[in-house]
């Protein structure tokens, strides 16, 4: 005889926390070694309790975070989704009482500091996201919890609930996932992105305004996060969507998630996206908010299809377009003019400027004291005892006809969706769901060594 059992509250936290995990919204600690990773912003860091996890906040401080849906269940048929309608499994969902005590059991065990609450729409988008505000409510008014809360908006939530969420919540997201309406309709065809994603962002960025502008409490921003390559999109398109964002409603971050297909979803036979170009886009997104390059200067990183190099980061990119730039001298440069160097970034540019008005800065071992990273930036600093070839010479020596062609054979594998294998790897044979039985299961590059 078959005995069903309810998971008790603890492995309701393990099954709904680690389904949360395919959310990377709230980045978690960066280790060394990161940038090789599959999810090089968001890799987990171990916890001895499930659903908990290291997370940088705002201010750049780490804490413990308990991340965790309200329920796996989601009525949605988004063609990328893990938690889709289409996948047949047991879903499960906490009660109100039962995710606020358990939270404040864990808070008052010093387990946890902060929330990230997300949920699949269960029914109705208004009522999902009422349920979390009632979760937050309980946790604000009934055990008088002031930390960090980050709350899922679910898309298509009545702007009350908006509100109510963003009295509540220290940070709000709403997934974009994707960057136009058409590519929408393809993925997630019962979401409309003008009217159940884009509106919510544009009444979050005017609550926050008015909050702000009125010395009234309420969430301190919003972040959003794509699926890469689900759409067949291009970096471009990607670009585009996350400049208006930045721009229009002062979005505090964007966050990449490549895409894998997982069984049972319509993009099962779909080709994984290549983790290195979720990284590059996070180098490009840098680049816009912290380094501050135009537009104009970013548009420079896309090749011809509209991707980014998945074998050069966007601001070498731009620097061998730029080459009558360089080389920069280390001691008369300006911020400007140094951040635009690759291999140096804003923090070892102010150790240059705070080091050179003390003495002049003539060897590498100065420079790699303050951060600069040599190898990289070597063809692009002139300083007494340094001189880089020409811009012309650097054109035919470094970035010559041999790079460009594998670059080029590199973007065409991107444009056309196939996932970049290093020279030497085997074949995808393009059959994702029967991998398990292939002799090439697991070798690099092929599609079932990324599930
Ligand atoms: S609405 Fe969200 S949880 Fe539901 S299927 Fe779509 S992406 Fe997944």
């Amino acid at each position: 005889m078959l005995i069903q059992r309810t998971p008790d509250v603890y492995e309701k936290l393990s099954l709904l926390g680690s389904m949360a995990g395919d959310d990377v919204l709230a980045p978690a600690e960066q280790g060394r070694g990161s940038q090789t990773g599959r999810r090089p912003y968001s890799a987990d860091k171990k916890h001895p309790i499930p659903g908990v996890y290291r997370a940088a906040m705002p201010n750049g401080k780490f804490i413990n975070l308990m991340r965790v849906m309200f329920t796996d269940f989601c009525k949605m048929d988004c063609a990328y989704c893990p938690n889709s309608i289409y996948v047949p499994r047991k879903r499960h969902a906490f009660k109100v009482d039962e995710l606020a005590k358990l939270f404040m059991e864990l808070h008052q065990r010093h387990a946890v500091a902060g929330l990230f609450l997300s949920s699949g729409i269960a029914g109705d988008a208004s009522k999902t996201t009422e349920r979390l505000i009632h979760v937050v409510e309980t946790l604000r008014h009934r055990y008088g919890f002031r930390g960090y809360v980050h709350m899922k908006v679910m898309p298509g939530a009545a702007h009350q609930y908006v509100e109510a969420a963003h009295r509540l919540g220290t940070r709000l997201s709403i997934n974009v996932e994707t960057p136009t309406p058409e590519m929408m309709r393809r993925i997630g065809p019962h979401k409309d992105l003008v009217n159940d994603i884009l509106a919510p962002m544009g009444w979050i960025d005017q609550m926050t305004r008015a909050a702000s502008a009125e010395g009234r409490a309420g969430a301190v921003g919003q972040v959003t996060q794509l699926v890469v390559g689900a759409a067949d999109e291009t970096d471009q398109d990607i670009f585009r969507r996350i400049d208006q964002l930045y721009t229009d409603w002062n979005l505090k971050r964007v966050y990449y998630s490549a895409f894998r297909p997982v069984r049972h979803i319509p993009l099962e036979e779909h080709p994984a996206t290549p983790p290195m170009r979720e990284h590059r886009l996070y180098q490009l997104d840098w680049l816009k908010r912290i380094y501050q390059f135009s537009n104009q200067e970013l548009g420079l990183a896309f090749d011809q299809s509209g991707f980014l190099s998945l074998e050069q980061d966007p601001k070498t990119a731009i620097a061998i377009e730029n080459l009558d730039a360089f080389p920069v001298d280390v001691n008369a440069a300006s911020r400007e003019q140094l951040l635009r160097v690759p291999g140096v970034g804003p923090t070892s540019a102010q150790r240059i400027l705070d080091n050179r008005r003390q003495h002049k800065i003539d060897t590498w071992q100065d420079l790699q004291s303050m951060g600069v990273v040599r190898t990289r930036a070597w063809p692009f600093l002139v300083f007494p005892g340094q001189r880089p070839p020409s811009g012309k010479q650097l054109r035919m020596d470094l970035f010559g006809e041999e790079a460009r062609l594998k670059h080029r054979q590199q973007v065409q594998q991107a444009a056309a969706n196939v996932p970049y294998r290093p020279a030497g790897g085997p074949a995808p044979c393009g059959q994702a769901a029967s991998c398990t039985g292939c002799s090439m299961y697991g070798m690099p590059g092929h599609p079932g060594s990324e599930r």
